[in-house]
């Protein structure tokens, strides 16, 4: 579904992503884990049409056709199906739970489909649902990271891009968060590209996993292999 080759990506004159090459299969979890500022984030934003690309390329293929991402402006990519969930969550805190989500649907006019997706991301979280009218900004970390990916569901995403999903969550709802990412691969098939800080959590859910280390992909496998490598364990997942 998502093919990247010799991807080189700058930001003003730091050379961010040095030539990376990985893909993510339709149907996948595919996570990229790596420190702090190895370039996971610029990762995503590129991807999503947000930063410019140098040299190489990133290509989507669909079932709807096949898309240059270098060449396709942002709107046209979530058109596509790549949808963005960006670190932070970036949700409306002035604008109700419910315009938060309804935002989702900028791009669509079936207004029958978009409240049966509002309502299915009331019933999966309750907590949104009841509290619908009120502005997103009285939610809590973990509420408004519910509501930052229900926003993007509400977009019908074929790709979803998670930045971080678990950053600054409580443990218990990190799991809430990362067993609903879960249901929705496994029950809807949506694909997913997650960039996390917490390895242990994303290797142990991705199907494929990327270690991105200054810029470059310098390991790869199943989360299942990339748990039991003693090197990945040695710098990302032991204590301390
Ligand atoms: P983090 O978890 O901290 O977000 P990351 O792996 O996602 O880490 P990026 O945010 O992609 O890393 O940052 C990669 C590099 O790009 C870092 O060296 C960072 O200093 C640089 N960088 C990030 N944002 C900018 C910017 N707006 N302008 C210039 N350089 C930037």
């Amino acid at each position: 579904m998502l093919r990247v080759e010799e991807l080189h990506v700058n930001r003003g004159r730091t050379k961010v992503l040095q030539g990376i090459n990985f893909a993510v299969e339709a149907g996948e979890i595919a996570t990229l884990i790596g420190a702090n500022g190895a370039g996971k984030t610029t990762t995503l934003m590129t991807l999503s049409g947000l930063l410019p690309i140098s040299s190489g390329q990133a290509r989507l293929q669909t079932s709807d056709g096949s898309y240059d991402v270098g060449a396709t402006s942002p709107v046209d990519l979530v058109r596509a199906g790549i949808v963005h969930a960006p670190e932070g969550r970036q949700i409306f805190g002035r604008l109700s739970i419910e315009e938060n989500l309804q935002l989702g649907a900028f791009l669509s006019n079936d207004k029958a489909r978009v409240a049966r997706a509002i309502t299915d991301i009331y019933e999966r979280f309750p907590i949104l649902g009841e509290r619908r009218a009120m502005p997103a900004g009285n939610l809590s970390g973990g509420e408004q990271m519910m509501l930052a990916i229900g926003r993007a569901l509400v977009a019908e995403p074929k790709l979803l891009l998670l930045d971080e999903p678990s950053l600054g969550l409580a443990p218990q709802i990190t799991e809430e968060i990362f067993d609903f990412l879960e249901e929705l691969n496994r029950e809807q098939g949506v694909t997913m590209l997650i960039v996390e800080q917490n390895a242990m959590l994303a290797l142990e859910l991705a199907d494929r996993a990327f270690v991105l280390e200054n810029g470059r992909i310098v390991l790869e496998g199943s989360g299942d292999e990339l748990l039991n490598d003693p090197a990945v364990f040695e710098a990302y997942l032991g204590v301390g």
